[in-house]
C-alpha cells in the first residue's frame, strides 16, 4: 500500500475580478506558492497535477486522491466552492495560505485538513502522513523555519501561461510593523533572508528574462540586498520588488538596483498625513521626505507604483480629490 503513487491536485485559484485588473498591470507575475510547494513534494509517491486558474480550468470530474488548495481572503469563498465540488466526488481537501492561516476554524469547515503557518516543516509532514494513511486534520507551524536549502519551485508544472513572467522570494517578513499589517502573525513576528547563492540558483532556473522577487519588503535588510544585487548583475535579468520609500533614499542601493536589472518598484507610501502615518506605527513614511526620495526615484529611471490607504481623514469626497492630486503630483514631478 505504502508504494502505491497517490494523485494530487494542486490549484493556483483566481477571483475573476481580481484577474481582469491584474491582466492590465505591468506587475502580472505568475503565483509562486503552489510550484514552491511542489517542490517539496516527492515524485515516487505522488503524481502532481498543477492548476493556475489564470489560464486554466480546474478538471472537476477528473479524480484525484488528494486536492490541496492555497486561500488568500479575496479568494476564500471561491476556494470554499471548490473544495465542496471535490469533496463531494470523494477527494480529500487541504487548505492553506494567509487566510487559513489567520482563521483556520472558519476554513475546517470547508476542507479536510488545514495547513496552519509556514508550510517548510508542516508540509512535507502532512504528505509523508497522508501517503501513509495516518494524516491529521491540522498540522500548525510552531516557529519561523530558516531559509536556507530550500527546493527549486517546480515551475515547469505551469503549463501555458502566455504572460509568465517568474517570481522568486529572498526573504521573509518585514523589519517593521505597522499595525494594519498581518505579517506578523503569518510570519511568527520574524524578518529571515536566504542565502544568496541559494537566490541565485533560483532566479537561474527561471526561463524568463523577467521576474518579480516577492518578497514583502526586499529593502527589509540593506547590506544583505546589496550583496545579493552584486550577484545579480551577472545573470542580466530585469525584475521587479515591493519596498518601502525610506530605505529609497539610500542612492548606493538603488543605482545597484538599476545595474543589476531593476525595472519596477512596488511602494506603500499609505498616506500624506503624519499623524495617520503614526497612528498605524508606519513613521518610517517621512511625508516631508517624500518630494526628495520620489525625485531620486525618478532620477535612476524606475518606473514605481505607489499605494495608498483611505484612512479616517480622508473619507470625505474633497479630501478623497486631495490625496489624488497630491499623489498625481508626485508622480508627474521631474
Ligand atoms: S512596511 Fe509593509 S510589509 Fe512591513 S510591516 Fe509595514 S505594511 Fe507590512
Amino acid at each position: 500500500m505504502g508504494n502505491i503513487k497517490k494523485r494530487i491536485l494542486m490549484i493556483t485559484p483566481e477571483n475573476k475580478d481580481i484577474n481582469n485588473f491584474r491582466r492590465k498591470q505591468f506587475n502580472n507575475f505568475i503565483q509562486i506558492t503552489m510550484p514552491y510547494l511542489a517542490g517539496f513534494i516527492d515524485e515516487s509517491k505522488y503524481d502532481i497535477t498543477l492548476i493556475d486558474e489564470y489560464n486554466q480550468k480546474i478538471p472537476f470530474g477528473s479524480s484525484f486522491d488528494l486536492v490541496a488548495i492555497t486561500v488568500n481572503t479575496p479568494n476564500a469563498t471561491h476556494c470554499y466552492n471548490i473544495s465542496s465540488r471535490f469533496r463531494k466526488q470523494g477527494s480529500k481537501v487541504v487548505m492553506g495560505g494567509p487566510h487559513v492561516s489567520l482563521l483556520p476554524d472558519e476554513a475546517m469547515k470547508h476542507c479536510d485538513f488545514v495547513m496552519i503557518g509556514e508550510a517548510e516543516d508542516i508540509w512535507p509532514r502532512f504528505l509523508e502522513d497522508f501517503h501513509n494513511g495516518s494524516a491529521k486534520n491540522v498540522y500548525q507551524s510552531n516557529y519561523a523555519p530558516s531559509l536556507e536549502g530550500l527546493p527549486i519551485p517546480k515551475r515547469h508544472l505551469v503549463k501555458s501561461r502566455s504572460f509568465n513572467k517568474g517570481a522568486v522570494f529572498a526573504t521573509r517578513g518585514c523589519p517593521y510593523k505597522c499595525s494594519y499589517c498581518n505579517l506578523k502573525q503569518i510570519y511568527h513576528d520574524s524578518y529571515r533572508v536566504r542565502p544568496v547563492q541559494d537566490v541565485m540558483e533560483d532566479i537561474k532556473s527561471i526561463k524568463s528574462k523577467y521576474f518579480v522577487f516577492w518578497d514583502d519588503n526586499f529593502f527589509g535588510d540593506v547590506n544583505y540586498t546589496k550583496t545579493l544585487l552584486k550577484e545579480l548583475k551577472s545573470l542580466n535579468k530585469k525584475w521587479a520588488a515591493q519596498v518601502t520609500l525610506d530605505r529609497c533614499h539610500d542612492e548606493e542601493l538603488l543605482k545597484l538596483a538599476g545595474k543589476s536589472g531593476c525595472t519596477y518598484l512596488f511602494i506603500g507610501l499609505e498616506s500624506f498625513s503624519s499623524s495617520s502615518l503614526q497612528s498605524v506605527n508606519k513613521g518610517i513614511n517621512n511625508v516631508e521626505k517624500y518630494r526628495s526620495i520620489i525625485k531620486l526615484l525618478h532620477k535612476t529611471e524606475y518606473r514605481f507604483r505607489q499605494e495608498l490607504f483611505l484612512d479616517s481623514i480622508a473619507t470625505t469626497q474633497t479630501l478623497f480629490g486631495r490625496l489624488l492630486t497630491l499623489a498625481t503630483n508626485l508622480v508627474l514631478m521631474e
